[in-house]
């Protein structure tokens, strides 16, 4: 009983996730009206307001306008349903399923929306931010996570600087360095560093055959926070399930925390 209502939650998020990643960078008003076709800007009303069973029984497509719908709103859906799933069964209805929930749920729409516009909205990091040092603070180590928070901000401000003084270009945008201050905070400045480590294998292995074969330009833009994200969630993974390959009690003991 407990993993279908999971996953209905789950598909709900996902569904109100697809709306903010829309509406948070064009800056509409999130309790606007219901949403709409994005072609024909006719309002969803019944089924098409159902998660998951409304892009299926419709093809992927508007039932007015006959307009494909981006594979992604069901992608991210299904996304949703997973996380909440493996949240709940990893932490069972608890506090620490708050904070990581959260942790997910925001990381998640950061992922979407930089890949989208290539820009972070500073509310969602703070969100993580606080997230982070409230959830530390419950636990006794909230000091270490606001002091993590400078640390690993301030330490991707100055990558950032010298970065951009050696290619004589931006490199790392402000909200890169805002977001890794957020991941400093939940993660600790250890945690975060090696996320940020992470990010970068990730990209190269990623950007390197988009440069390779001439999709894209040495100086094209290519957003980098979703290569934060997805460093962090594989050292999030990797240290609760103590794969961390260090002493985790000594790298990251705001996580060990969290996992009493
Ligand atoms: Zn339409």
């Amino acid at each position: 009983m407990i993993t279908v209502i999971t996953a209905v939650i789950g598909a709900i998020l996902g569904s109100v996730a697809n709306m903010l990643i829309y509406r948070l960078p064009r800056g509409l008003p999130i309790a606007m009206a219901r949403s709409q076709c994005p072609t024909c800007t006719t309002p969803l009303n019944g089924w098409d307001l159902v998660p998951i069973v409304s892009f299926v029984t419709s093809f992927g497509r508007c039932r007015h306008c006959n307009a494909p719908i981006a594979g992604r709103y069901l992608l991210i859906e299904l996304l949703c349903v997973g996380i909440s799933l493996g949240l709940v069964s990893t932490w069972g209805i608890s506090v620490p399923l708050l904070y990581w929930s959260i942790a997910a749920y925001f990381g998640l729409l950061i992922f979407f929306i930089d890949m989208e516009t290539q820009l972070i909205p500073d509310s969602l990091s703070l969100v993580l931010l606080f997230t982070g040092v409230i959830g530390h603070w419950g636990t006794g180590s909230g000091m270490s996570s606001v002091i993590s928070a400078g640390v690993a901000g301030g330490g991707m401000w100055a990558l950032a600087a010298i970065t951009q003084k050696i290619y004589r270009r931006p490199t790392f945008g402000g909200g890169d360095t805002k977001l890794m201050a957020a991941l400093g905070a939940l993660l600790g400045a250890v945690g975060a560093g090696w996320a940020l480590y992470t990010a970068f294998i990730i990209g190269s292995l990623v950007t390197a055959p988009l440069i390779l074969f001439k999709i894209k330009k040495r100086t094209d833009k290519i957003a980098f926070g979703p290569f934060i994200i997805l460093g962090a969630v594989i050292v999030s993974c990797a240290c609760l399930t103590g794969h961390f390959p260090f002493t985790q009690a000594r790298l990251v003991p705001q996580l060990i925390y969290l996992q009493r």
